[in-house]
């Protein structure tokens, strides 16, 4: 008997469709891995429920009241993934050794689980599940998915190609992350800061058993947006090494017009000079606009919010 307690913590926001199908399928694992030896019998499964309109919060508080594998917390309003994985991660660290983060539409293949617990017992406290083939996305996704890991890593962020957030990460790695106090967060990047010994597991990506994706394009882009911003500060400096370069360009052009002005051919010009004029002030807002993300940043992180509020759980709070 092996006495690793797990804590497969999984958000949920509006998944009353998919919840049924894919929770006897976590038990399974979770039990499959306790008559194998791996983990303890005293490991669960935690819910979180992300501010849900829909039934969720009942189905969980169901299997959480028929069967003592499942738990559950309910956050005040919905949150978003990250921040809902966070919660749930927080609850677990002081009731666990070892915590696994999944998707709870069954899209990541949940059998990995097996893997990442040996990998864990091999040694690593980290071990990142990472997508074999991305077979079910659309060519587009692939592509954008691809450009945005290359540009991530271009840009001085540390992670895991193909790596989204399943992952196990052991308690002495939540404790040290429980440290990074920032409001913006994006936890793929984050936990490469942390550190300690990490591995991979390879899985294939599947359908999704029910249900929609709550990632539109457009809630996609801010999370792009989010990681690059919370991570590097180097658009910050390709603006600055723009600015040297316009610049110094524009030193030449100043030549350049005074020798025309003494050539005394100073009247044509007028369209090539309005289009510098609204190019460049097309520059500049959106290089505005890039500070301004930085600065409003700093404006969130400096008012200390809380990144979530519990407002039930299925079970008691043991105070640590
Ligand atoms: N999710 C969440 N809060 C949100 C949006 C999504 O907790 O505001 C959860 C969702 O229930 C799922 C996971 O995050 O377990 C990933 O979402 P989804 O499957 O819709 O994203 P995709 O896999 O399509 O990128
Ligand atoms: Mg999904």
């Amino acid at each position: 008997m092996n006495d690793t307690v797990l804590y497969i913590v999984i958000p949920c926001y509006n998944e009353e469709s998919v919840l049924p199908v894919t929770a006897p399928l976590f038990k399974e694992q979770l039990l499959g891995m306790v008559n194998e030896g791996l983990i303890s019998d005293k490991s669960r499964i935690l819910f979180v429920n992300d501010g849900s309109c829909d039934k969720t919060w009942n189905i969980i508080e169901d299997l959480a009241c028929s069967d003592e594998y499942f738990e559950g917390i309910c956050l005040s309003r919905n949150r978003g993934h990250q921040n809902a994985l966070i919660a749930g991660l927080e609850e677990a660290a002081p009731l666990c050794d070892i915590s696994i983060s999944i998707d709870c539409d069954g899209q990541d293949d949940i059998k990995a689980m097996t893997q990442m617990v040996k990998a864990y017992h091999d040694g690593s406290e980290i071990v990142y599940g990472v997508r074999n083939s991305r077979q079910t996305d659309t060519g587009f996704k692939r592509f954008t998915a691809r450009t945005y890991y290359k540009l991530l890593s271009f840009m001085g962020a540390d992670v895991v190609y193909d790596h989204a957030d399943y992952r196990l990460v052991s308690s002495r790695v939540l404790k040290e992350f429980g440290n990074f106090k920032e409001v913006n967060v994006f936890l793929r990047g984050m936990f490469p800061l942390v550190g300690f010994r990490s591995s991979c597991v390879y899985y294939d990506r599947n359908e999704r058993m029910a249900g929609k994706s709550h990632y539109p394009l457009t809630k996609m882009l801010a999370l792009a947006f989010e990681g690059i911003t919370s991570l590097s500060i180097k658009p910050i400096r390709f603006i600055t090494g723009f600015g040297i370069l316009i610049a110094i360009l524009s030193f030449f052009m100043i030549i350049y017009t005074f020798i025309g002005y003494f050539a005394g051919n100073t009247v044509p010009g007028w369209a090539s000079m309005s289009s510098i004029i609204l190019f460049m002030s097309g520059v500049q807002l959106i290089c505005l606009g890039i500070i301004g993300e930085y600065i409003g940043k700093i404006y969130l992180e400096t008012k200390h919010r809380p990144r979530y509020i519990i407002s039930e759980r299925t079970f008691e709070k043991k105070e640590d």
